[in-house]
């Protein structure tokens, strides 16, 4: 068998990382992990246990003990405890208000890091989130950063339903020291803001198929 192709996608909050990323891994039928799900699913235990998500040594230990397990579930990967993914309650603005803060727990990327590193168990993979490609499989020819602007990003928030400030949440991701987002040497730029997800991700697996 060949090895696992790895599609590695960053970018801000609301920059259609998602919505492409879904459309892609269904039309090659790669694996689709949203790596934003796993700390929200962490920041959401957080809030469970309350713990204080500004006190990193809190949330090291929460996250150290923290009886999470890697599953595939058709054709997507999540964390669950006791065999529960919360999917509802991770988008909510408690939880979206929080998850910036315990994903810049050094631990906590550690932790993050193994388990995502080896989702390739489960075969080729679309992996979105913030440190894919500097971080996570930072050697993969596949790499691309999505944005657009403010203001279509969070009109796309808004019409999610979800209120909160997402320029604080993107300050923060790419402000903190480990891990912040950026745009690597060797990732394609695609500012998607006047574009449908269709022409995107066409884009996307255009590219991904000529190289
Ligand atoms: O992608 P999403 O908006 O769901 O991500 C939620 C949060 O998880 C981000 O704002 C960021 O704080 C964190 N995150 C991260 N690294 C990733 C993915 C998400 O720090 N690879």
């Amino acid at each position: 068998m060949s090895d696992p192709i790895v599609i590695a996608i960053d970018g801000p909050s609301a920059s259609g990382k998602s919505t492409n990323s879904k459309i892609i891994a269904a039309e090659l039928g790669f694996v689709y992990v949203d790596t934003g799900a796993m700390y929200r699913t962490l920041a959401w235990h957080a809030l469970q246990s309350g713990t204080n998500v500004e006190d990193a040594a809190a949330v090291e230990k929460l996250c150290r003990d923290w009886p999470a397990e890697l599953v595939r579930r058709g054709d997507s990967v999540w964390l669950e405890v006791d065999g529960y993914f919360p999917e509802e309650e991770i988008r909510s603005s408690e939880v979206s208000a929080v998850v910036s803060h315990v994903a810049q727990v050094p631990f906590v990327r550690d932790w993050m890091k193994e388990r995502q590193r080896s989702c390739v168990q489960f075969g080729s993979l679309v992996m979105e989130g913030r440190d894919i490609t500097s971080n996570i499989f930072p050697d993969t020819p596949h790499k691309f950063y999505l944005d657009a602007s403010a203001q279509v990003r969070q009109a796309r928030r808004d019409a999610d339903g979800v209120e909160e400030n997402l320029a604080a949440r993107d300050q923060r991701d790419s402000t903190r020291k480990a891990a912040p987002l950026k745009k690597v040497d060797g990732a394609t730029v695609i500012n998607n803001s006047g574009e449908a997800p269709e022409e995107t991700s066409a884009r996307i697996i255009a590219l991904v198929r000529g190289s």
